[in-house]
């Protein structure tokens, strides 16, 4: 058995109004899984995405991430522990468009303490490894959505996170580019990027990932592994 990259026990997490969001997830991804968190619309997806990735902490129970307690972590030393461990990617990329394709992935790097040098070499060796080199210097608006979500990948990627955790990365893209996008997380995930996969598409959760998490109202509804696991 591979170590656990994400543990919770027991989570809950509910608002002030409503029923609860979340209720007793216990849930373990060990190293080198790829994981389709799925669900109809206020199932817990994003509650459960924040959690993981320590935006957001919850009533009860424990979060460990990369063997880091995140639910028990302040602000400041969560935000280190994402940057460092958890590559995030977001349905509408969230890439900041008055930087470079470049500048936009390095900027994590330099953040996380990462030279000048290295931080640019990384990014352009991730760039061309994810097929967007050839828009290094561009700015993102540019770029197609296929082609922006490949330069979220590769920010994402630039810290070489334990986790790379994508929140419905296909929703904003045509048949295509989430094929596309779908073939790329399953390309990282045979190189061994353990992937966790929050999303509507199913056509994304079989191609990419093995394992399918359910949510529904808030508690684990299957958790299922298709045959002839990798
Ligand atoms: P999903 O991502 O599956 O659509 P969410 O995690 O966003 O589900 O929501 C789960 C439940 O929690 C829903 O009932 C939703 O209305 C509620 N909820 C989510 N975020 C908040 C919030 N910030 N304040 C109040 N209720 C919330």
């Amino acid at each position: 058995m591979t170590t656990p990259v994400i543990e919770l026990r027991d989570v809950s997490r509910g608002y002030d109004d409503g029923p609860p969001a979340l209720r007793d997830v216990t849930l373990t991804v060990r190293e080198g899984e790829a994981v389709a968190v799925l669900g109809p619309s206020g199932s817990g997806k994003s509650t459960l995405l924040n959690l993981i990735a320590g935006l957001d902490r919850p009533d009860r129970g424990t979060v460990t991430v990369d063997g880091v307690r995140v639910d028990a972590l302040g602000e400041a030393a969560s935000a280190r522990h994402r940057r460092a461990r958890v590559g995030l990617v977001f349905q509408f990329f969230n890439l900041l468009d008055d930087l470079t394709v470049t500048d936009n992935v390095v900027l994590p790097a330099r953040l996380a303490g990462t030279n000048r040098r290295a931080a640019a070499e990384r990014a352009a060796e991730l760039l061309d490894r994810l097929g967007v080199a050839r828009h290094a210097d561009a700015y993102p608006g540019r770029l197609s959505g296929g082609e922006r979500q490949r330069v979220a990948v590769a920010r994402a990627l630039v810290n070489r996170p334990a986790l790379l955790l994508a929140d419905e990365p296909t929703g904003a893209l045509d048949t295509a580019s989430g094929q596309d996008v779908g073939a790329l997380l399953t390309e990282l995930n045979a190189a061994g990027q353990t992937l966790v996969v929050v999303t509507h598409d199913l056509a994304l959760a079989r191609s990419c990932t093995r394992r399918t998490v359910r949510l529904v109202d808030g508690r684990i509804a299957g958790d299922e592994t298709a045959e002839g696991a990798r």
